[in-house]
This record gives C-alpha cells, sequence and structure tokens, in this order.
C-alpha cells in the first residue's frame, strides 16, 4: 500500500516511531494509503529545517518572493485536475467541487503575487526638528497551520502563500484523513523555486499538534477545525507565548423572508446545505422561514433534495459523494435518529441510502428536517453532514434573534428582495460572513475569513489584510541625521518634538 511521508527541507522522510494512519476512499469504504504520524522529534525536524532557511528567506527580496508565488501559482494551474483528484480520492467530494476549492485556493496566491505593495510601510516627514518616523513591518520567522480535513487545500493556501510571501517560513500540519494532496502542493513550491526548508510537511495526529503548540522555535500558529480543537489549540499556543488564530466549528443558519424569490432560495440552499455532503465550515444548516414562507419553502427544498444525485466524487454525473469517515457517517445517521426522537418531521430520509456498488462507502442520503427546535440536538450541535434542518419563525426580528443567540456566528445569509430587510439583518446579526442571497458567502481573497464568537479564537481573521498583519510585526523607526557641528539639544526630560 502506498505511504505517505512527510516533506521536511525540500525532501521526504519517513516517521520515526512507526506510527501509521489509514487513508480511506469514503466511496468504497477501504483503506488506500497509509500516512507517517510524526513524533515531537519530526514535527522538531521540520521546525529546524524551517528555522535554517529563515534567516535566508527573511532578508531575501520582495521581488524574489514573489517571483516564486507567480510561479507557483501558474503550477497550481497547471495541475488543477491532479490536486483535484487526489482530494476526491481521499476526501470523497466531486472533481468538480475538489476544483472549486483548488481555484478559491489559487486566489490567495494571487493575492500574495501583490504582497510588495501590501507590506508598505508609512512614512512621517519632519516629526521633530530634523527628525523623520517610518514604520514597516517583518516577518516573525517559523510559523505553522494546522488545517481540517474538509479542504485540504484550500484551508492551507488560506495560510501559507501569505506566510511565505510575507518572508516567514512554514510548517504545515494538515489532516490526517486526507493527507495526500499536501505532498503534490510541497512539490509544486520546489518546482516553482522556494528554497528546501521555507515549505515543510509533517503528517500527523493530537502527537503532532502539541509539538507545535509546545515548540519554542515556532512564533505563530493558524489553526482551522472543530471548536472544541480551536480553543485548545489557542489556549494551549497562548500559554507557550505564541500569536495564535484558531478558526472553529459552525452552525450557518439561512434566513428566507416571505417576500424572497422562493425558487431561488431553495435553489441555493439544496446547493449550499448538501455541496461536499454537507462538510463545509460554510454550509448552510439551519433554514429558519419567517412566517408565511415556511410550507412552500420546504415543498420546494423537499424537491429539490429528492433529486440530489449521490455517488463516488470521481463518476461523471454526481452530484455529493460519500462523508469522510465511517465514525462521520455514523454520527450523522445518530443526530437524524435523535432530531427524529426529539419530534422533528423526517420529510426527507437518507438514512439507508445504498449507492450500486459501493456498499461500504460512507453514503449518507441529502436528508431534510422540518418543525425543528432550538433545544434539539440536530440544532444545538454541528453535525458536519448533509443534513438541512427548518425553523418556524413568525418575524425578521424573531429570526434575528435565534441566528444571535446561537454560540457559532461564522457564516449566514438571508433571502428576501427587501433592501431595508436585507440591510437590517446585515447590520444587526452577530456573525463575521454574511450573505445576502448568496447563501455561502466565503470571502474573496483580498478580504479576510472569519467568523465571530464559538467560531474563532484569537482576533485576526485568515489572509487577505489581517493575514498579512498576523503573519508580520511592526517596527516604527524614529531618525536624525544631525549636522556635524549642530547643538545636540539632548536633556533628561522626557524628548517631545520641537
Ligand atoms: P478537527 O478539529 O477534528 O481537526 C482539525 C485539525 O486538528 C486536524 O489537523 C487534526 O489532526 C487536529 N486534531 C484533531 N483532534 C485533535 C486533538 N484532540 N488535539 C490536537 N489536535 C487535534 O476538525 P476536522 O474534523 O478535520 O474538520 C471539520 C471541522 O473544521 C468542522 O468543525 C468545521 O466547521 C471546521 N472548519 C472550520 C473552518 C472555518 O473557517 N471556521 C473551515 C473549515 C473547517
Amino acid at each position: 500500500m502506498r505511504t505517505i511521508e512527510h516533506w521536511i527541507g525540500g525532501k521526504h522522510v519517513a516517521g520515526g516511531d512507526g506510527r501509521l494512519g489509514d487513508v480511506y476512499d469514503p466511496a468504497v469504504g477501504k483503506p488506500q494509503a497509509q500516512v507517517h504520524l510524526a513524533s515531537p522529534v519530526e514535527v522538531d525536524l521540520a521546525v529546524r529545517a524551517a528555522k535554517d532557511a529563515s534567516e535566508a528567506w527573511g532578508q531575501s527580496s520582495v521581488t524574489a518572493r514573489t517571483r516564486v508565488m507567480f510561479a507557483f501559482r501558474e503550477l497550481l494551474a497547471r495541475h488543477e485536475l491532479d490536486l483535484a483528484k487526489i482530494i476526491t480520492a481521499e476526501h470523497g467530494k466531486t472533481v468538480d467541487d475538489a476544483r472549486g476549492e483548488v481555484i478559491r485556493g489559487r486566489e490567495v496566491v494571487e493575492f500574495a503575487t501583490g504582497i510588495g505593495s501590501l507590506l508598505k510601510g508609512a512614512y512621517s516627514d519632519q516629526v521633530s526638528a530634523g527628525v523623520d518616523s517610518f514604520s514597516f513591518r517583518q516577518p516573525l520567522g517559523v510559523v505553522a497551520g494546522i488545517t481540517p480535513f474538509n479542504f485540504p487545500i484550500m484551508v492551507p493556501l488560506w495560510m501559507h502563500p501569505v506566510a511565505i510571501a510575507c518572508g516567514n517560513t512554514f510548517v504545515l500540519k494538515p489532516s490526517e484523513r486526507d493527507p495526500g494532496v499536501s505532498d503534490l502542493v510541497a512539490q509544486l513550491y520546489a518546482e516553482a523555486g522556494l528554497p528546501d526548508g521555507v515549505f515543510n510537511v509533517v503528517h500527523g495526529d493530537k502527537v503532532a499538534v502539541d509539538a507545535i503548540l509546545d515548540h519554542p522555535d515556532i512564533a505563530a500558529v493558524s489553526f482551522v477545525g472543530s471548536t472544541p480543537i480551536a480553543r485548545y489549540v489557542h489556549d494551549r499556543g497562548s500559554k507557550s507565548a505564541k500569536r495564535v488564530q484558531a478558526l472553529g466549528g459552525a452552525k450557518n443558519h439561512a434566513v428566507v423572508m416571505p417576500d424572497a424569490d422562493l425558487d431561488f432560495a431553495a435553489d441555493h440552499l439544496v446547493a449550499a446545505g448538501y455541496g461536499s455532503a454537507g462538510q463545509r465550515c460554510m454550509a448552510i444548516s439551519a433554514v429558519v422561514a419567517v412566517g408565511a414562507a415556511g410550507d412552500t419553502l420546504v415543498d420546494k427544498v423537499r424537491e429539490r433534495t429528492e433529486a440530489v444525485k449521490v455517488g463516488p466524487g470521481s463518476e461523471q454525473g454526481s452530484e455529493m459523494g460519500p462523508v469522510v469517515t465511517a465514525a462521520a457517517q455514523e454520527r450523522v445517521l445518530g443526530y437524524i435518529d435523535a432530531g427524529e426522537a426529539a419530534g422533528a418531521a423526517v420529510v426527507v430520509d437518507g438514512r439507508g441510502l445504498t449507492v450500486d456498488d459501493h456498499d461500504g462507502g460512507f453514503f449518507v442520503g441529502p436528508t431534510l428536517l422540518d418543525q425543528v427546535t432550538p433545544d434539539m440536538t440536530v440544532y444545538t450541535d454541528e453535525i458536519f453532514g448533509p443534513v438541512l434542518m427548518v425553523l418556524r419563525v413568525p418575524t425578521l426580528d424573531a429570526a434575528i434573534e435565534l441566528v444571535n443567540a446561537n454560540p457559532f456566528g461564522n457564516g449566514t445569509a438571508v433571502f428576501t428582495s427587501s433592501g431595508e430587510v436585507a440591510r437590517t439583518f446585515q447590520r444587526r446579526v452577530t456573525v463575521g460572513m454574511i450573505g445576502v442571497n448568496v447563501p455561502v458567502p466565503v470571502p474573496m481573497a483580498f478580504h479576510s475569513f472569519g467568523g465571530w464568537k464559538d467560531s474563532i479564537f484569537g482576533d485576526h481573521h485568515i489572509h487577505g489584510p489581517e493575514g498579512v498583519r498576523f503573519y508580520t510585526q511592526a517596527k516604527v523607526v524614529t531618525s536624525r541625521w544631525p549636522h556635524v557641528s549642530e547643538e545636540s539639544l539632548a536633556q533628561l526630560n522626557f524628548p517631545t518634538a520641537q
């Protein structure tokens, strides 16, 4: 069976203590590869490689770094399908969906090619007699990224192009569920001319994560994953005096007003709820039907849900693939059972779905629940599967109250034909990313991505301008070039401008 090794200092390195993890093909439910799981020894090796490369890379010109990003961008474009196929094989999403994440990730590289403008400092002339002052930002040194299974290329790409373009070196710990694509990314960086040691990949689980969080030579950690682990990573990383940005889980609501185009809304709710089998941090999970929208909307969503084509992600015509693991399948099915037992109406039932010739695959059919109430576990917990639920409320105020009472605050959307409703919604919801008739409002690379409340720990959103700030530290220089005969004017009082 194929084994996936770490990438350290520009070459493959096998694991130290021999621990291996299975990498499944979720469409058939069988292991297809094994991944080396790092011990603290391999993590230290990667950090040392990154530290050794850091001095020269941090001193390299902005132009040199930008050139690598341009070349890397071209290689990502050329290998778009290769990258997507690896993702499909290990994650299970359809190839077209995987291509989408390659493209959205590549957009961050395009953003990073403009790093010269983004790192420009500010200059103040003559802040005192003969004194000028200017500020600029410098890299932190070695930084690390820990990423989830659901976007195995895009989420890491939210991090490393920005960090590296800013002059840092990087250690990536991707998800052990679908680690394969990171290996090709490392090779494409090398082909683009990135010096050895600037980008390293260590595969692993909690052991590797803890070694990263405790390592004294790592200055900052970016994390994306579930809320309990995000909270843990933030706490532990902060204790060892690192900068930490930790993005957590989500429960995204779409509020549908009676004045919305309900066909348009239903199309988009089904796409946003079941795309990638609901395994997107920006997936719509809870549909909040306001007033008279309810019954008609449920009918329209039901029709479309029943028409979703479920099958292996690699097969032409599949619109939705399996979930990632047997444990995920079991968890999602358990939530549907619990919702039904608590009184939710199962309008479309995805339990018991079988896919021809793929009996062992981790499939769950798209499921639609109605009459869900805020006390049910299907609502309180992040399910992370193809389950859309409908809650009914009488007014926009009640809908906003429901969204705001939820501890997660990643994404939300409103469907309406009223500008006034949209404006009220966007100003009052306590959520970081908002769509108006846009169900999956993932910001472009030149904005930053991030939620509020339990969907983030740390004060920086990811990529975009916030990413540049996260991966750099500020310097302010106050300078004077006195004429040789000039009187010094030095005195023991605190200096003030002359
Ligand atoms: P996860 O939290 O299980 O894993 C994320 C990373 O943490 C992985 O690299 C994993 O190896 C590591 N990890 C897992 N358990 C750990 C532990 N006990 N100690 C230390 N490290 C550990 O998340 P996942 O299942 O891979 O991904 C799905 C989750 O990620 C969902 O909750 C989803 O909402 C979230 N997510 C959030 C965003 C966002 O931008 N907010 C984006 C994508 C995914």
